[in-house]
């Protein structure tokens, strides 16, 4: 038994003598995917409450002593806890920990403790608040002084800081590869679970600085070379670096004249490392803590902020890799701004992308969406829950009426949301090594092609680099310039094709591998023959020190169709951006301004439903912003049509809606009913069947609706 094993037994033994919940896995030692907690699979509704502590409040600056003390206690009363009951709130979000050491914080650790006692007794659950990412050096140091070796320091040895406006540089970054910053932290999930016996511990602030702003203390310098050491026999050093000894290797330095914000396209085998080493020492963070927290007890739920699909290089910019992180978690926050929306100039806002992402890897998403009924139903057909129903900031607001009204509505309905599971024929990849090293023109792509998706109301789900080793579950794998693809990938992708599966694949899919190196055949020859092969790139800039960017330009051209064994394949040249594409963004962002359903859209989606044969099975008509997600319950044997009209300010309800459905096994229709938070009561509707196929028509859409069709 190796010390860490003897700890965690230790650690166990603890909580089986308090009686927690332990589970049965860690009794063999770690497990290696997260103990599920069993109550979150019945849905969430969370509100609060308020996570700043009162001492935060303070020291932030601008508040009346008195008006934030009594803010501070209001929002943690007994008075406010059986308010947010009354609405239907069932888990209470309240502070517990914010960074600045526990010998200071502890009066308001006990007070979170005192109203997790109350909400306990409403027979409601406690979400306490860690913040993951701040050390208050003020009072953290006089607490601990080792604390001044657990910080992130950049390349000239200053702390980093929390980038929140010009005023709180009293806020540090604490180095995530340092084991004795994570053992601290350990002493707070331990306080979390053990005495205020919380349901569910939320993670604030999960990510890194942006480059230069990256750490360069020792530990992250010795643990990237011991990182380099472990990932790779010498051999494949050699192959990766030209050389084996990786001993006097650093973390990428940058210069003023070339800002990594403007980096386009990342070659440079150490950058490229280096991003993949931050990404993983957060994950690993996360799994230890989390494991921690569920060795202690199963039934606590894990929730984390890294934001979602935003559009950003999250790798790059934040050392977020969400396919590594959300294994171990249960509950992904993001506070991205993509109100689900029709713009005046015809962008379609969504989160459908970070719900879609949340959905594959298990997770509820948490979002705000308590001011706008079209975000309240587009969480409820993407997330199939409420998830945040409070308000923003989180100080004492109660959900407002409107917000009430939804959460009543699930609440009476839950049943056709609980254990649902969402119908994916279609498949797009969010390739790492793709998005991440060439993000101008990647994410773009993938954006592009989940808007068409989107926007025509064809169901799919995200595929990350993992899931390309099974592919059953899918009849048609999209590759929007899926660049960077391994040779066991694309042998995958091949043995899918010939085996019956659809591809569809875009502008460079298959011309690099993953380390953005080009290949000399193309790695999708033979599954698609009209895609122009690159003869290497070095031809512009300045000697050759950056690739040519204008020279990856493709011709656009209509799509390429072709049958591959029992499968086809569609190559398409492009998704072209309708109109000029806006300036590029620092990190080449792909923010919402870029979010337009693609110029070739009906090519796009014509060639993924001939690539499927046919089998893509419902469609549904509409409006351009009418948006629609299918979801399974098979156990009841029904399916859910969930509807959302974007426009509803503008267009308060659409037109009448045509849906053909080809239901599972061939099955038919039994029965088809409208519930939504608009109809008084469910509405039965007519339907047909043609040739094993149900057809009926959907009156109209004003906000949200859920079709429900039983067999
Ligand atoms: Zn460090």
């Amino acid at each position: 038994m190796n010390r860490r094993d003897f700890m965690e037994g230790v650690v166990v033994g603890a909580a089986v003598a308090q009686g927690l919940r332990v589970p049965q896995s860690f009794a063999a030692g770690v497990p290696d995917v997260l103990p599920r907690a069993h109550w979150i699979d019945n849905g969430l509704i969370d509100a609060g409450g308020d996570h700043e502590p009162f001492s935060f409040v303070v020291r932030r600056g601008g508040r009346s002593y008195e008006a934030a003390r009594e803010e501070y206690e209001n929002a943690q009363s007994e008075e406010m806890i059986r308010r947010l009951k009354e609405q239907g709130v069932e888990v209470f979000h309240t502070h517990l920990y914010k960074g600045f050491g526990m010998v200071a914080e502890k009066p308001e650790m006990e007070d979170a403790k005192r109203a997790a006692e109350i909400v306990h007794r409403y027979g409601m659950r406690v979400n306490s608040y860690i913040q993951w990412n701040s050390m208050m050096y003020e009072t953290f140091f006089a607490e601990e002084p080792r604390a001044k070796d657990w910080i992130q320091r950049d390349i000239e040895g200053l702390p980093v800081l929390l980038t929140y406006g010009y005023q709180q540089s009293f806020r540090y970054r604490p180095c995530f590869a340092n084991p004795e910053y994570l053992d601290y932290l350990k002493k707070v999930v331990r306080y979390a679970v053990q005495e205020v016996k919380t349901d569910l511990i939320y993670f604030d602030n999960f990510d890194y600085n942006p480059e230069p702003d990256s750490c360069h203390c020792p530990v992250c310098v010795q643990g990237f070379r011991n990182y380099l050491k472990t990932k790779y026999t010498p051999a494949q050093r050699r192959e990766r670096f030209g050389f084996e000894n990786v001993d006097f290797v650093n973390p990428p330095q940058w210069n003023r004249q070339n800002p990594p914000e403007r980096l386009q396209i990342i070659f440079d085998p150490a950058i490229q490392e280096w991003i993949d080493y931050r990404c993983q020492v957060l994950a690993d963070a996360l799994r230890q803590m989390a494991l921690y927290a569920k060795s202690l007890n199963s039934e606590v739920v894990i929730e984390v902020n890294p934001h979602g699909i935003t559009g950003g290089n999250r790798a790059f910019e934040a050392a977020l890799d969400h396919a590594r992180l959300l294994k171990w978690a249960e509950v992904l926050l993001t506070e991205e701004e993509n109100p689900a929306s029709l713009t005046s100039d015809g962008r379609l806002i969504s989160k459908i992308r970070s719900y879609k992402l949340a959905r594959r890897f298990n997770n509820v998403l948490v979002t705000y969406i308590w001011d706008d009924p079209v975000a309240m139903g587009e969480c409820l057909s993407f997330n199939q829950t409420i998830g945040f129903a409070g308000r923003y900031p989180s100080a004492p607001h109660p959900p407002p009426p409107e917000m009430v009204r939804y959460i009543s509505f699930y609440r009476k309905n839950r049943d056709l949301y609980v254990g649902a599971e969402d119908v994916t024929p279609v498949g797009v990849l969010r390739s790492y090594p793709s998005i991440t090293y060439h993000h101008a023109r990647a994410q773009l792509s993938a954006i592009l092609m989940e808007q068409a998706l989107i926007q025509a109301r064809v169901p799919f789900g995200l595929v990350f680099d993992e899931h390309l080793r099974d592919l059953s579950k899918y009849r048609v794998l999209v590759l929007p310039d899926s660049e960077c693809l391994s040779n066991e990938q694309l042998s995958s992708i091949r043995h899918f094709v010939e085996n019956g599966g659809g591809l569809v694949a875009t502008g460079l899919s298959g011309l690099y591998d993953t380390w953005r190196r080009w290949r000399v055949e193309p790695g999708l020859r033979g599954l698609v023959d009209t895609q122009q092969s690159l003869t290497g790139n070095w031809i512009g800039g300045c000697c050759g020190y950056e690739e040519d960017v204008e020279a990856l330009k493709i011709p656009t051209g209509l799509p390429v169709r072709k049958e591959v064994g029992k499968g086809r394949s569609v190559y398409i040249p492009e998704a072209v951006y309708d109109g000029p594409l806006p300036e590029p963004e620092h990190y080449f962002n792909i923010s919402n301004r870029f979010w337009k359903r693609p110029k070739n859209w009906e090519d796009i989606i014509d060639s993924i439903r001939w690539a499927a044969k046919g089998e893509i099975p419902v469609e549904i008509d509409g409006p351009e912003f009418l948006v629609a997600n299918v979801v399974q319950q098979s156990g009841k044997q029904r399916w859910l049509i969930h509807l959302v009209n974007y426009n509803a300010k503008n267009v308060p309800a659409t037109p009448s809606i045509d849906v053909k459905c080809q239901l599972p096994q061939g099955k038919t229709a039994r029965e088809i009913k409208i519930v939504s938070p608009d109809l008084e009561t469910p509405r039965t509707l007519n339907f047909t069947v043609q040739n094993s196929a149900t057809l009926f028509s959907v009156p109209e859409v004003k906000v949200y609706s859920v079709v429900v069709v039983n067999w």
